[in-house]
């Protein structure tokens, strides 16, 4: 580790956040965090017991009424104050992203960009919640429909995007008047420690917002989840996983988001200009070294085009520089862990079994560090695991289709539906593929659609709600209504 490094840890709070103090997890527990690049121990941080967690709602509920009580402006120039405060901050949050999760410091400033604007976007909506005051069609009474805050929320984050997970979800959230209890990955919690005392230096009173961070993630977020005063469960993660907590989330009619896995088709026409396709495909498919859910799995190219765009994305992943993402230049940093790497070697050889043609990468890169070659293979034949399941590494797969209707049809050959991309020179293809995708997000002629005005989210297994856009507020909002006579 440099110095820098080891300042910048130095800084990071490693205690449980609840009601506005840093505290010690019941016992003195603690649990490593690790740099996947080297492997090595970063930090040591408090592992939260199922007590631990049940007093961050302690905390998040006694708030839920202040906090509601605040005024919009109030809570809207906290959020603000918060956004000024990651800006002002980027460089040492995305430094911390790239040592706990591993993604090339460019990037992990461009998430610092994409994760704060939710503060700003959600500042802004903080002062616009609306409602609704009319006659009722007979004229015997007036109708007012108002919004309040749902109440304290859980949010459960995955490692992949540390600050945008966290900010996605908690942003919203207090636009709104929740408070919050956020349990973050246990592979890369230090992101959200770190926000944490941001929000604090915004002004944010205590026990609006409570961090736990532990290795038991089942045994902590249970009891939360069937306890009557939590509101509403938020979560991004896997589908697996997802509808694990749904299950335990229906005993309770307990509220929900939910933002899960994707297998996003990548669909490349036979009109298509080449370049922005091959553009785009490095963008959907490399950014966060193949690590998101909007990542593009599956390459779908009319086999007119098909060999002359696997020829130039071939040269294009050939030259990606691999390495820990501190490094200058470095394009892919490396996967999350030793099951990552297990994981794209197997849908590799097993597409290559199933009669594809490795065209470059293809095997892990020796230790220290979890890394695997960025790979193309082409002609990926059907029966492939790689066609069904999400890949979550640097892996190319390219499958072809004969026409618009085929196309079309593979597409939607999916459990899933959050996000595909086309490629399309035809305006009118491009309207009839935006009614036919079944898809919660479509890049049409882009890589990356992602931004805090967006509403991001899928449709099938990928998800219930939205998260940012006009419609983010809204899942941490509920409505009311109320009739009082007309005379
Ligand atoms: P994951 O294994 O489902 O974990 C997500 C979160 O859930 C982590 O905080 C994890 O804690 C926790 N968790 C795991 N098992 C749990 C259980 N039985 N009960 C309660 N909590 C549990 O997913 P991941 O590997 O971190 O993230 C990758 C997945 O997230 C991919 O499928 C990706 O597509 C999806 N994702 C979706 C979106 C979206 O917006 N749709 C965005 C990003 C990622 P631990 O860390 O302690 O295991
Ligand atoms: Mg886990």
């Amino acid at each position: 580790m440099t110095n820098n490094e080891t300042e910048l840890l130095a800084q990071v709070p490693t205690g449980l956040f609840i009601g506005g103090e840093w505290v010690d997890a019941e016992g003195g527990r603690t649990l490593p965090v690790r740099d996947p690049a080297t492997g090595q121990v970063l930090i040591g941080i408090a592992d939260a017991s199922p007590g631990d967690a049940l007093r961050a709602l302690d905390a998040a509920v006694a708030a839920q009424e202040s906090w509601a009580a605040t005024a919009p402006r109030r809570r809207s120039d906290i959020l603000r104050g918060a956004f000024d405060l990651v800006r002002e901050h980027a460089d040492d949050l995305a430094l911390l992203m790239t040592l706990e999760m591993g993604k090339p410091l460019a990037e992990a400033r461009g998430e610092v960009t994409y994760g704060g604007e939710f503060l700003r976007w959600f500042s802004e909506e903080a002062v616009r919640i609306s409602g609704r005051y009319g006659l009722n069609p007979e004229g015997t009474g007036r109708m007012i429909v108002s919004q309040r805050p749902v109440g304290p929320c859980l949010f459960v984050t995955p490692w992949n995007f540390p600050l945008a997970m966290a900010t996605r979800k908690i942003a919203p959230a207090l636009a709104a008047g929740c408070t919050v209890v956020i349990k973050p990955a246990e592979l890369t919690p230090l992101t959200t420690l770190y926000f944490a005392k941001l929000l604090v230096e915004a002004g944010l009173p205590a026990g609006v917002v409570n961090v736990y961070t532990t290795s038991r993630s089942s045994d902590t977020s249970g009891p939360l989840i069937t306890d009557p005063r939590l509101r509403k469960l938020s979560f991004t993660g896997s589908t697996e996983v997802g509808r694990r907590l749904l299950a335990q989330a229906a005993d309770r009619v307990l509220r929900v988001s939910m933002e899960l896995g994707g297998n996003a088709p990548f669909l490349v026409f036979e009109d298509a200009d080449l370049d922005k396709a091959v553009e785009g495909a490095m963008l959907a498919k490399f950014r966060n070294i193949g690590q998101a859910c909007t990542a593009a799995n599956r390459f779908l190219v009319h086999e007119s085009v098909a060999d002359e765009f696997a020829r130039r994305i071939t040269a294009r992943v050939a030259e990606l520089k691999v390495g820990r993402g501190t490094e200058d230049g470095v394009q892919i940093g490396p996967l999350i862990d030793d099951r990552a790497v297990a994981k794209a070697d197997e849908l590799v050889q097993d597409a290559v079994n199933r009669g594809a043609t490795l065209l470059t990468g293809g095997t892990a890169v020796d230790g220290p560090g979890t890394f695997f070659e960025p790979t193309v293979v082409a002609g990926v034949q059907d029966g492939s695991a790689i066609l069904r399941e999400e890949i979550f590494g640097p892996v190319l797969a390219i499958a072809t289709f004969a026409d618009e209707d085929e196309a079309v049809r593979l597409a939607n050959d999916t459990d899933f539906g959050l996000v595909s991309y086309a490629f399309t020179r035809d305006l009118a293809r491009g309207h009839r593929l935006i009614d036919r995708l079944e898809t919660g997000m479509l890049g049409l002629n882009v890589g990356v659609v992602s931004n805090a005005a967006a509403p991001f989210g899928g449709v099938k297994q990928s998800g219930i709600g939205r998260e940012g856009g006009l419609e983010g507020i809204h899942e941490y909002l509920s409505t009311k209504y109320t009739l009082i006579p007309a005379d």
